[in-house]
């Protein structure tokens, strides 16, 4: 993807010419944080003023590390997955209106996305090559629903139906990072931007009259082959693929989505893209692929009013929502 945004870069420095002297495009990449790659690049009037927007953009990654990540044991998540079952537990706004948005792409996805895929999921180490066996999986699955996490919006407490549940916001926390680092940008009054984080990325503004134009990548290739280039402007762009963090053996590739119904790694595809106004929507999404198949997923994508999808198929073929689908001549 960074090659890609290089191409645009070079793509815009004939524009450049006409700006201010002081004017360019700032890029700084960031590894560690959420445990992924996260890249900010913004076109800035005031170089130092552009490197405190890269800090505020990391600072509200940082934060939704250390609020949301099930590594760190203080994360309010953490807390959550400790105390819920026991009863209702009072949380933070923030948690509480990501919980509730979690919950609808769950009704969205008919259940393919479900944040407490995690009271299977947690038995999974795909670093180490870790998965349960079927006794394992057939005990922990009736934890899996997302109905059991329960919401009071008055009292503002969430509290598990019952004990063994676990949730993991993995599935969108990245997304709703790279929102709040766009906040943050918009706030220090930049129009013209890029945050990405892993597989998930928003853009605010153009490049002079120019998309940013973002690539889908090969899932069976290197990071720098791309299958297809979509030019972006004032949207968020998430890809999920099943070549982020997995294993094979036997044949079989575990990788990290996890299938609600079955508690298996869901392979239906290998990569799915998503196209929408803001980033925890796209990341919200663009799992249901791996779960529902190209083929369900594909009329759910469609029946979205706002977003579009881009998914390639286990036999290497790529279909496209109805807004991408190539004209049709007569
Ligand atoms: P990345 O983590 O690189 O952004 P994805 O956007 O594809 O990758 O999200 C994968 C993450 O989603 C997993 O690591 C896990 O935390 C979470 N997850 C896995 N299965 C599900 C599911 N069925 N519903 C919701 N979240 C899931
Ligand atoms: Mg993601």
């Amino acid at each position: 993807m960074a090659q890609t945004l290089r191409i645009a870069a070079a793509a815009a420095m004939t524009v450049l010419l006409a700006a201010p002297a002081s004017a360019e495009w700032v890029q700084r990449i960031t590894d560690g944080i959420m445990g992924t790659r996260i890249t900010v690049e913004l076109w800035s009037e005031d170089p130092p003023q552009a490197q405190a927007a890269i800090d505020a953009v990391l600072a509200a990654m940082r934060h939704v590390d250390d609020t949301m990540s099930t590594y760190k044991p203080e994360s309010e998540v953490s807390r959550v997955n400790a105390h819920a079952a026991e009863g209702p537990m009072r949380i933070s706004r923030e948690l509480y209106d990501l919980l509730t948005e979690a919950r609808k792409y769950s009704e969205l996805t008919e259940g393919a996305f479900d944040i407490t895929y995690a009271s299977v999921g947690y038995l999974y180490d795909f670093r180490r090559h870790v998965k349960p066996n079927d006794a394992q999986i057939a005990e922990a699955l009736p934890a899996v629903d997302y109905r059991h996490v329960i919401l009071d919006p008055r009292a503002r407490t969430v509290r598990f139906a019952q004990p063994g549940v676990r949730i993991d916001l993995g599935g969108i926390a990245k997304g709703y990072a790279v929102d709040l680092g766009i906040r943050a940008l918009q706030a220090r009054g930049i129009t013209r931007a890029y945050v990405g984080a892993g597989g998930d990325s928003r853009i605010i503004g153009d490049r002079f009259g120019k998309p940013w134009m973002v690539g889908i990548r090969d899932p069976r290739k290197g990071p720098g082959a791309v299958i297809r280039r979509i030019p972006i402007v004032d949207a968020a762009i998430s890809t999920s693929g099943d070549y982020e963090r997995f294993f094979d053996e036997g044949g079989v590739r575990y990788h990290h989505i996890i299938d609600p119904h079955t508690g298996h790694s869901a392979s239906r595809v290998r990569s799915a893209t998503v196209i929408g106004p803001y980033a925890m929507r796209t990341d919200g999404l663009s799992k249901t692929a791996f779960v529902l198949g190209p083929e369900r997923a594909m009329e759910i994508y469609n029946r979205i009013e706002d977003i579009d999808a881009v998914i390639v198929k286990l036999d290497g073929s790529v279909i496209y929502s109805k807004g991408l689908a190539p004209a049709r001549t007569r």
